[in-house]
This record gives structure tokens, sequence and C-alpha cells, in this order.
């Protein structure tokens, strides 16, 4: 057997990030004066995904994204306005080119002609749709802005097209988006601050014009993309819309600007906008944030959620990311959302997905949810449906485009493992040779990571591996060798010699189990294990209840307690578990509970004050160290990724002076209460700076106006009650709900209301808790019979019912 050559020293070494001084003449790049580009992003097909994910791509072809012509009125060729832009198209807004975008990439990672061929079918048609001045497309969004243009579907439609273009080369594209960029140049810049939707989102556009100017070299392209930047919305001066699809498209636009600009500041403000929302609704495992349509003030508990569109697009902002910055944050940020959220988005078959997924998730049904999350009816429950209009077209490009990152050509002509996958990569390197690259592994469940070059003939090539943040000591083998590696989290081991045919590595990325405290959010924990997050796993029954055998529409209740609280060993809290590992090869589709590849064994306590609330979302965290005495009980946790029902950021029991009891909840009620307001307000425990804080939740009666009120709370059991005081909301300036004219406390006894007696004054005083005291009475509910003023409404921003 002939000897292995050895890896000298000099031939590995660690970066930050790769050079920038460096440039990659075989594959496209950022062309001066433009920055130059941290990564490359290979050509569609270049890379060709095994294992896990493939199964998850193979499975969207059969599932919803690959057959939904089938089932969305959006997309029939024969009355849509993308195909016939003159006719009487209709349907000609985002859902077509949302779901193309996915689709056409979801059959070029695939190597899928069926796929391909239904894409072409599409995009023949937009191809052939452009009018004399440059526009394209349906003729209703024109002037679909009160007389100007809706630019929003376009942008969308020039992501499918450059797609397109990189997987074909077909000839046709580029003149076709240079000829609509001609005509998007004779806009009156006012333009691009047009509309909510476009001008939030307009830099998409941008990043669409630098990959059209690096491949044409037409310098009046550097002078639209300014023009977008600057009369759109102004990200780069913070966050500037609450929208969470908005949020996870735009809080990128100041970094895809510094393209251009080169100014580092506006690469730190993607980061900046990035923090301050995940600082402020992201505190808890998964990666996203509470944004159940729009992030609201006080709306922060991880029963909150995300939208499916929220997640695919947060994602494809990190990919992006990635390659302009250079910065591995982004790649470890993409997989967190890969791991733990995005599957349980979709059903196992990937053949519906939900609005809403969130990290504290016990119940799936179809009823309303609301206030609890932002929009009324069904959020949880899974459906193939329209009553998902956005995301069901939308989630498409996850996957696709997550494939098409797994590899990036870096700018010194070497190959980037960016986000580790079983995979092939085929691509040029060093001088110019066509090299493959097979990557093997189960990762994210398992730490290990094989790469097998072939190439015609010895080429010098730098390969880098991003390490993780969360991986301490990433150890290497070259040909079975063990190789010096100082490689710190946030890193790229660079491994830079003459390849040769057969040339083996092997990565291994040694995960730990660590806890994480979200002090933000009751102190409450979760267990991360590398890049995975475990989750309480919880019993499923699903149940279908509308569509059709085919495409049904389910609900998922548990079947199983999920109300626990972790009990840790005080000292080393990662010896509070045990990870086990499911024996035989990954399963082909990996995210179910059953099918979990790892199992954590943990200590738990039942906290039985813990339930769900009067719509069945899972009763807000309290604050931890939290008191149980129900016996300890030995609980499984599996990756959150696999757990569609789950428990994500868990209460801690306390035995110390400081563990607090849970309660039992009581149960807040009102004659009416606002739709957008909520009566759990009552008693969330927010003090108002003024009675006239809008920044945390109320309960008003709006919009009832001078009539008699009440709110109420039921309690678990029957308790002394000697005193209220009301903080009252009083929107004067803003709003018609003013203090009420008058009020008073009632109780309940037996099924009678009476009137308190010996009260103390009734109080009306804005910016200050009211306090009445009274002869305590034991009752199992009170009530506040409030009388409002004419012609306005009120509301309540705080209750609290005392002993004393
Ligand atoms: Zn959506």
């Amino acid at each position: 057997m002939l000897a292995m050559p050895t890896v000298s020293s000099d031939e590995v070494r660690a970066v930050k990030q790769p050079p920038t001084n460096a440039a990659n003449d075989l594959y496209v790049s950022n062309r001066e004066p433009l920055q130059p580009s941290a990564f490359i992003k290979l050509p569609i097909g270049s890379i060709v995904p095994r294992g896990w994910l493939r199964k998850q791509l193979e499975l969207e072809t059969q599932g919803m994204s690959g057959r939904l012509a089938e089932i969305s009125g959006w997309l029939k060729f024969e009355d849509s306005a993308w195909a016939s832009p003159q006719g009487a198209g209709k349907n000609g807004w985002e859902e077509l080119p949302y779901w193309l975008k996915g689709y056409g990439d979801l059959g070029y990672v695939l190597g899928d002609e069926t796929v391909i061929k239904a894409a072409r079918k599409w995009i023949d048609a937009v191809l052939s749709s452009q009018e004399a001045d440059g526009w394209f497309g349906p003729r209703a969004n024109k002037t679909g802005l009160k007389g100007k243009p809706d630019l929003w579907p376009h942008m969308v439609m020039l992501n499918v097209l450059q797609s397109f273009y990189e997987y074909s080369g077909d000839e046709r594209v580029v003149p076709f988006m240079l000829k609509y960029h001609k005509w998007l140049n004779t806009l009156p810049p006012e333009d691009f601050g047009e509309g909510y939707w476009p001008k939030i989102r307009f830099g998409d556009n941008v990043e669409t014009v630098y990959w059209l100017y690096n491949r044409t070299g037409e310098k009046w392209l550097l002078e639209l993309a300014p023009k977008i930047h600057t009369h759109m919305a102004k990200w780069h001066t913070g966050v500037i819309d609450w929208h969470n699809v908005n949020l996870t498209q735009g809080f990128r636009e100041p970094g895809v600007f510094y393209i251009q600009a080169k100014d580092e500041k506006l690469l730190e403000q993607a980061e900046k906008n990035y923090r301050t929302v995940m600082d402020l609704y992201g505190q808890f495992p998964g990666g996203g944030f509470v944004g159940d349509e729009n992030c609201r003030s006080g709306y922060t508990d991880p029963r909150g959620a995300l939208e499916t569109c929220g997640w695919v697009e947060f994602m494809h902002s990190f990919e992006m990311l990635t390659k302009i910055s250079g910065n591995p944050l982004w790649a470890d940020r993409c997989e967190e959302i890969a791991f733990n959220s995005f599957p349980a988005s979709l059903t196992p078959d990937l053949k519906g997905l939900h609005y809403l997924t969130s990290a504290n998730l016990v119940q799936c049904d179809k009823n309303n949810k609301a206030p609890g999350v932002q929009n009324g009816g069904t959020m949880f429950s899974y459906s193939p449906g329209a009553v998902y209009r956005c995301c069901q077209h939308n989630v498409s490009h996850g996957w696709p485009y997550y494939a098409e990152e797994l590899w990036l050509a870096t700018p010194d002509k070497g190959l980037c493992a960016s986000l580790y996958a079983a995979s092939e990569v085929s691509a040029k390197a060093g001088d110019g040779t066509a090299v493959k690259i097979v990557e093997e592994t189960d990762y994210p469940f398992n730490e290990e990571i094989s790469f097998k070059v072939s190439t015609p003939k010895p080429v010098r090539f730098p390969l880098y591996l991003r390490v993780p943040r969360w991986c301490q000591k990433p150890a290497l083998k070259v040909n079975a060798q063990e190789v010096a590696l100082n490689a710190a989290p946030l890193s790229y081991a660079v491994v830079e010699r003459e390849w040769k045919d057969g040339d083996r590595l092997v990565l291994t990325l040694p995960m730990a189990l660590s806890l994480r405290t979200w002090a933000k959010n009751k102190n409450s924990v979760s267990v991360d294990y590398g890049p995975l997050t475990f989750a309480l796993r919880i019993g499923e029954k699903w149940q279908r209840y509308g569509g059709s055998e085919k495409w049904p529409e389910l609900e998922l209740y548990p079947t199983t307690p999920w109300n626990y609280g972790l009990v840790l060993d005080e000292k080393e809290p990662a010896k509070s578990f045990s990870l086990s590992r499911k024996a035989g090869p990954l399963a082909a589709q990996p995210f179910t509970p059953e099918t979990a590849p790892l199992e954590l064994q943990a200590k738990a306590r039942k906290i039985p004050g813990w339930q769900q609330d009067g719509t069945g979302l899972v009763g807000k965290l309290k604050s931890s160290p939290v008191k149980s005495d129900e016996p300890v009980e030995t609980v499984t946790l599996v990756p959150m990724g696999c757990a569609r029902l789950r428990i994500a950021s868990f209460p801690l029991i306390g035995t110390g002076a400081d563990a607090q009891e849970w309660g039992v909840g009581l149960r807040a009620s009102a004659s009416h209460c606002f739709g957008n307001d909520t009566v759990e307000a009552l008693n969330d425990g927010q003090v108002p700076a003024s009675s006239g804080d809008r920044t945390i939740p109320r309960m008003t009666w709006w919009e009832h106006k001078g009539t008699a009120e009440w709110v109420q709370y039921d309690f678990p059991a029957p308790r002394d009650v000697a005193s209220c005081e009301v903080y009252w909301f009083d929107d004067t300036g803003h709003g018609g709900c003013r203090v009420p004219q008058s009020w008073k406390v009632l109780y309940k006894s037996g099924n009678e209301w009476k009137p308190v007696e010996d009260a103390s004054e009734y109080g009306t005083k804005l910016d200050a808790f009211n306090r009445v005291t009274f002869k305590a009475v034991k009752t199992s509910a009170v009530r506040l019979e409030v009388q409002l003023k004419p012609d306005v409404s009120g509301g309540i921003l705080e209750w609290r019912a005392g002993e004393k």
C-alpha cells in the first residue's frame, strides 16, 4: 500500500472570513466598482443535495408545492394574468411568482424534468409578455397603485428569472431584464417609495440590479440602485416596519446596498436591525421571533409565532448576507431555522402547512386564537389550501434555496462548505480544473462530516469549512492524518493544498449539551445540542377537519401531558440529561417525533397551574424558578424540528427561596373586548407608564360608547378579596377611550352578583392605579361594573384584585 502524503501545517489555517483582495474569475462575482464578493453563488445545478435534504425536496415535489397547480386557483394557466397579460387574465399579483420562485428551483436542484418543464411553461409566457417600453407581465399592475405601478410582484418574478438563467443560461433572460430595468430607470424616483409592500421590500430589487450589473457591466444600473435605495423605506435608519415578512426581507436592505456604497456602517445596520427585532421579540429558541402578522408590544412569550413566509424569507436573507459579508454567523442563523423551526411549519409529508409556528405550541386546532396571536381564524391547523394564501405559495423556496447555498465559491478560487448537508458539488477551482467533492454526513444529527475530492489532475485550491458558533474544538483529518487545527467558533478552517484524486477529509464538529436561559422571557430555559434545540416530545393525534382525502386539512392535538418544568442538576446542569441515538441509518424523513434521530431523557415535574387558555393557546410562561410539589418524572425530549407539538422554552423547577408559585390562573372575561385588544391584558403584570400607554396590551370596550359594561375575574378556588386596583386606559388625543363615568365592584355569592360593602372611593385618576378597599369577601369571582361616559368608550390597562 502506498503511503498517503503527509499534510504540512502551513496547508491549514483559520480565517474569520475569506480575503476580499482576491477575485474569482471562474464564476460571476461582483464587478468593479462594487465591493468584492466575500462568497460567490455557484450556478444552480452545481450542487446535488443528498440525504435528508434531498428527501425534503422530493417530498416537496410530491407534496403541496410540487402539485400546487392542482389546488391553487392562482396557478390556473388559462386565466392567469401572468400567462396572458393583455387578456381578461386575473390573479396577477404575488401568488404565481411566489410559487414559481421555489418551484422552478426545486426542479433545477433535483434535476426533475417534469418540474422544469412545468415551470418553463410559465417562464416562457412571462418572457414573451414584454412590451415595447420594457414592462412585462400583468398589465393591471402597471397602474395598480392609484395609477402608479405596483412593482412588488415583479421583484419576485425577477428572482424567478435569475434562477432560470443561472440554471439554463437562456439567452432571452438578460436582455429581457435589462429592458425592464431600463424602463424602471425612467420612473420618477418617488415611485420607488409608492405602495406599502413595494417600498418596504425594494431591497429585493436592489439585489437583482447588482446581479444584472455583474453579468452586463451596464453602468446605468449603478445609478438605478441608489435611486431605489434613496427613495424606498429607510431600513438603513433602523427597523421601520414591524410586519414579520417585511422585517425578514427588509432588515437586510442596508447590507445589500453596502455592496455598492461600501460603507461598513450599512452592513452593521443589517446586523443591528436583526438584533433589535430579536432582542425585543425573539427571546426563545428556534431562530424566530413573535411576529404573528406584526410584532406587537407586550407580545413576546414563545407561544407567539412567526409566519411561514417569515421563516423562508429570514433563511433567504441569511443566505444572502453570508455571501455579502463572509460572516459565518449568518450561516449559523440560517441553520438554526432550517433545523429547528422550518420543518415544523409543514406536515411530515409536506402536503400541508400552517401559517404560524411557535417555540411553545401544544395544540394546532382550527379555532380562533386572537388576540393571543394577531389574526383571527385558523392559524395553526395544517392545510394545503388558500386559507394560508401567501405562505401556501411562498414556502416553495425554503428548501431549494437552502440546497443551492450548501457550497459557495471563494474569492481565492476555492470552495466553501457553508451549510453542512450530504451533497455533491461539481465546480471549477484553482486553475479552473473541474473538481467534484462528495460530502457525506447525517449532520445536524451527527457531528462527523466527510469529504472526498475527485479531480482529473492534481489541483491547488483552498477548501473552506465553516466552524459554527457552538463548536469549541473542531477536529480535522486529511487522508486519515490528524491535522492540528486552531479554529475558533465563527471562523473558517481552510485547507489549501494540492488536491489529488481520492483525497479525503473528515471534519468533526463536536456537539455538547448546553443550556440557554432567557432572562427576558421569565428565565425560561432551552436545551441545545450543537445546532439543535430540544423540545418536549408530546403525543400527537392528527385529525382531519376539511379538505379532501388527497389534500386533507388537519388539526393536531396533544395526547400526553406537556405542562412540565425541567429539574436540573444544580452544579452541572448539562448532566441532567442523557442523550441516546437511534440505531441504524438515519430515517429518510427525520423530522417527526417517531423518527427523531436523537433523544434526550430529562427530569421534570408537572406544573398543574400551567394550562391552555380559553382559545387553546399554551398558557404564558411565568417567572422561573417555579415551585412544584408534583413527583419527578423522566420525560423525553426530541429535536425541535421533529416536534410539531412542542415545549422548547421550559420553566425551570426550583426548590430554593427564590422559587415562585405558578399559581392557578384566574380567568378574565368582559362584556365586550375590541378585536385587537385582549382581556388577558388585565392581569398580564405589565405596569403602564401612563393611562395613554399604547405600547402594552390593553382591554377596551371599543367601540361600545356610553354603555354599561363589565370585566370579571373567575378564580380557580374561592379566595379572600378586600381591594381592587384599576389602571384606566385613556387615549385622549389619539382615540375615543376615556376614564369611565362611574364604576363599582361586585362579587359572586352563590349564583348572584352582590355589591361589596363599605367601599372607599371609586377613583378615575389618570396615570395611576385607582385603589378601592372594601369589607373582605370570600368569593369565586369578582366583577367591575363600569358606566362609560356618553359618546366615548373606555378600557383598562391593568387590574389587581387583592386580599387586603
Ligand atoms: Zn405567508
